[in-house]
């Protein structure tokens, strides 16, 4: 199993200078190839592949001296990524590769080479570069990506292979269905509920400051400099924050529960609403699935998406009897035919689950029909119990029902919205 470990790396001075050189020599690079194979293809009608440019290494070294201060492999490594960057493109995986900026997020790979230590990394011809190691890094080492973030911090993403396979996944246990939005960041099926922390809320006031700040001094000052860095610094704020909580709740819901299952939802689309934008770009939906995805997969757990257009929250998980609207405002309702009184959020999340279970029971047919009649809505799914057992929820604390609500966005019978 491929696993990444990314730590944060302290160089000296010297170091910096080092690596700075370095980056500028694979941007240098990676344009000069760029340009190199654009005018090939104009002239003659045909490419370069990153093979073809690499051959051209040597040449370039004798004609720029400053090239050689840069590890051989990192160079070699810039064009076969720029192989790789065209070969996504002509399968239409990806947009045409475009020149890198100065201003961008710097980075360099190296292929091989490097040594972790305790408490630093040896890295070719920069030498040692103490490190923060805070997860043992036992396995392969494959490569070895060192970046620079916006605030002058330098970080190694070390890709190792830890010589497991991959758990054989199974359904075999507790199942979870969860209800992304706005006012409470997730809805769980056994009636938890997490708050949206809004991180971006609460670090707006001081963003505004420091961007103002910073459109005040002229371009190309020291000045500005230091103001890009203090805005740097809030954003690095956000990041942070936002990723804590997301991987934290996460791991919880990964490691309490054994299928997981989520809506498939349009956040781009959802983007497009303007008066939504802000508020769906700080919550971290995506992300949130991505690790959720990962986690579950790396434990041998499942996680399932559930079609978007689903009725989620329209139809009673008691009697499958679907109600014709349910405007936005309306926080819990009673069922007409059964008579059951919904917390709309929870029963969105509880029909998600027994969606999902259908889903990868149509998909694996050798999974046995369960003894209520066929769905896994009782939540005796394989004899485990889908409610409250071992859960460790927010129960009702978090709801607050009386939070305005806008319109529009996400499909409107699920969204809680928090912007008036
Ligand atoms: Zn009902």
């Amino acid at each position: 199993m491929l696993k990444v470990v990314k730590v944060r790396l302290y160089p000296t001075p010297q170091q910096q200078q080092l690596l700075e050189q370095s980056f500028g020599n694979c941007r240098w690079l990676w344009n000069y190839s760029l340009n190199l194979i654009n005018q090939t293809y104009q002239q003659t009608g045909k490419g370069l592949s990153g093979y073809d440019v690499k051959k051209l290494i040597p040449q370039l070294k004798k004609e720029h001296e400053w090239l050689t201060r840069t590890y051989s492999q990192c160079l070699q490594q810039v064009c076969l990524n720029l192989g790789v960057a065209f070969k996504n493109f002509f399968e239409k995986r990806a947009s045409y590769p475009r020149f890198k900026s100065k201003h961008g997020k710097p980075s360099i790979q190296y292929p091989q080479n490097v040594k972790v230590a305790d408490s630093h990394l040896t890295i070719p011809k920069i030498g040692d570069c103490r490190a923060t190691i805070h997860r043992k890094i036992e396995g392969k080492i494959k490569t070895v990506t060192i970046s620079k973030n916006g605030s002058s911090q330098y970080f190694a993403a070390i890709l190792f292979d830890d010589g497991k396979d991959w758990p054989h996944s199974s359904t075999d246990g507790k199942a979870i269905g969860i209800d992304l939005g706005l006012n409470h960041f997730a809805v769980t099926s056994d009636g938890s509920k997490f708050d949206n922390p809004r991180i971006l809320s609460k670090h707006e006031r001081n963003l505004k400051l420091k961007q103002q700040q910073l459109s005040r001094k002229q371009k190309g000052s020291n000045n500005r400099n230091k103001a890009r860095k203090r805005v740097a610094r809030v954003h690095r704020k956000i990041t942070n924050c936002r990723g804590d909580f997301l991987h934290k709740l996460s791991r919880r819901i990964v490691n309490e529960n054994q299928v997981i299952v989520v809506e498939n939802l349009n956040i781009k689309g959802m983007m497009q609403n303007p008066c939504l934008a802000k508020s769906i770009h700080q919550v971290g939906w995506g992300m949130f699935c991505t690790m959720l995805k990962y986690k579950a997969e790396a434990e041998g757990k499942v996680y399932q998406e559930v079609d978007r257009f689903f009725p989620s929250s329209k139809t009673c998980h008691v009697c499958r009897q679907q109600v014709s609207s349910l405007p936005l405002d309306v926080r819990s309702w009673t069922c007409e035919h059964c008579q059951t009184t919904h917390d709309r959020d929870v029963n969105a999340a509880i029909n998600l689950r027994d969606e999902g279970l259908r889903i990868l029971t149509r998909q694996s047919p050798q999974v046995e029909p369960l003894p209520c009649g066929g769905s896994p809505r009782c939540g005796k799914w394989r004899g485990k119990p889908a409610h409250g057992a071992g859960s460790s929820g927010t129960g009702d604390k978090a709801y607050c029902p009386d939070v305005r609500r806008g319109r529009g966005g996400r499909k409107k019978s699920t969204i809680p919205l928090s912007v008036g």
